[in-house]
Formats: C-alpha cells, sequence, structure tokens
C-alpha cells in the first residue's frame, strides 16, 4: 500500500500511520505538534494489534479448562 503526502504528493513510508510527510507536518502544526500527533497514531494502531490479539486467547482458555474440570471429579 503506497502512502502519498496529502500536500506536496511526496511518496511516503509504508509504515507511515500519517498521511503527511515530515516536512509538511512541521509547516502545518510545528514540530512538537507533529511529533505528537504521530505518536498518539502509533499508539492507537499498536492498541488496535493488541485487541485483535486478546479476541484469540479467550477461546484458547476456554478450551484448557474442560479438560482439567473433568479430570479432577
Ligand atoms: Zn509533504
Amino acid at each position: 500500500m503506497a502512502n502519498n503526502c496529502i500536500y506536496c504528493k511526496i511518496s511516503l513510508d509504508s509504515n507511515s500511520v500519517i498521511d503527511v510527510c515530515g516536512r509538511c507536518g512541521f509547516k502545518v502544526w510545528g514540530e512538537k505538534m507533529f511529533a505528537a500527533i504521530v505518536k498518539n497514531m502509533e499508539n492507537a494502531r499498536d492498541a488496535g494489534d493488541l485487541n485483535q490479539g486478546s479476541v484469540t486467547n479467550p477461546k484458547i482458555d476456554g478450551t484448557n479448562r474442560y479438560p482439567r474440570e473433568f479430570s479432577t471429579k
């Protein structure tokens, strides 16, 4: 998936979380604000990855619990 900066149309890194290059981001938001926005976007992406992983975990716990209950009785 190729991303391009919405302002100058320069091609962005494939793992970029925002559709704006660093140069335009600095111009629009300022260096500190742009860094904060990118950090927030990366945190949101990481949280999404974490949620996807936790969906499968309860199923594994659930299937493991039944054999143990039967064996103790
Ligand atoms: Zn740009």
